[in-house]
């Protein structure tokens, strides 16, 4: 499925496509990665990688619901717990990016505030998911947005995405059907 062929023209507009330097569009094809293992294993295709200011990369995870029968085992939030007992500072994690293949739902967006982490660079949308998942763009439920539960945070986390929509769309072509 390829976004910027103005699929849906007639009813959709997505939002606009962010552009990364080398370093973000290097550790946001890493988390694309871990969402096509996510789906290989049978999982929602999904993934995610914590990176610290230095480059340093901190934590690496798919999602892993369909294994573990756990409805919480999103990328991000797994990628979140392999943080935890490693004595990483919180001013450390206020310095690191978050990479996300997709757009954070609202308990990652939770769960990356907790974190103290500073910063999120996503792939695809909440919105050009929806297409995936076969709902109607312009019959959808109200949904709060990762940028909503981050704009509420008293403390900055910066939000970049989408982006690079066409690679971390792959991984979710016919990955939703029943
Ligand atoms: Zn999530």
């Amino acid at each position: 499925m390829n976004f910027n062929n103005n699929m849906h023209a007639s009813t959709a507009s997505y939002p606009a496509e962010n552009t990364l330097d080398e370093r973000d569009g290097r550790y946001l094809r890493k988390a694309i990665v871990w969402s096509h293992a996510a789906r290989r294993r049978g999982n929602r295709p999904f993934g995610s990688v914590i990176v610290s200011a230095s480059g340093e990369v901190l934590a690496e995870a798919a999602n892993s619901n369909t294994e573990t029968g756990d409805c919480t085992a999103h990328a991000e939030v797994n990628a979140l717990r392999a943080l935890a007992g490693r004595n990483i500072s919180r001013e450390e994690l206020a310095g690191a990016t978050l990479y996300a293949s997709g757009e954070p739902c609202v308990m990652c967006a939770g769960a990356i505030f907790w974190s103290n982490i500073g910063r999120v660079v996503f792939g695809i949308d909440a919105e050009r998911l929806r297409v995936f998942r076969g709902e109607r763009q312009d019959q959808r439920d109200a949904e709060l947005s990762c940028r909503d539960v981050f704009r509420a945070s008293p403390h900055g986390i910066e939000c970049i995405g989408p982006a690079l929509i066409d690679e971390a769309s792959a991984a979710h072509d016919g990955a939703w059907k029943a």
